[in-house]
């Protein structure tokens, strides 16, 4: 992040710049990014398609908004992102999962 006033980079997580300043603290919360934590989808995963890899989705999402609130953006994105691959690896888990319970239902010798 760099300051908007003196274009100096600023500490990370700093509200205030250390060469003019300037404080970001208002601008800083104005301009939080919204981050989709992907709870929605990691929870939609876990009922729908993998319980255990469903289940690290949501713990990486649930840990979004406390560091959002930390201030800790880089960190929300990264759990964010983790969230996001572990909801998909729990959807392709689930399908494979799912197809290979169908494979051995039509060749089970019941039907
Ligand atoms: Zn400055």
């Amino acid at each position: 992040m760099f300051c908007v006033k003196c274009g100096t980079r600023l500490p990370e997580n700093d509200v205030r710049c250390p060469n003019c300043g300037w404080d970001l603290g208002e601008l800083a919360l104005s301009q939080r990014p919204e981050i989709n934590n992907g709870m929605v989808g990691a929870l939609l995963a876990t009922l729908l398609c993998c319980l255990p890899l469903g289940l690290v989705a949501i713990a990486y999402s649930s840990q979004v908004a406390g560091k959002i609130a930390a201030g800790d953006y880089r960190g929300a994105e990264q759990a964010a992102g983790k969230a996001r691959f572990w909801t998909w690896t729990a959807v392709l888990g689930g399908i494979l999962f799912n197809f290979s319970g169908l494979m051995v239902l039509l060749h089970s010798p019941l039907l």
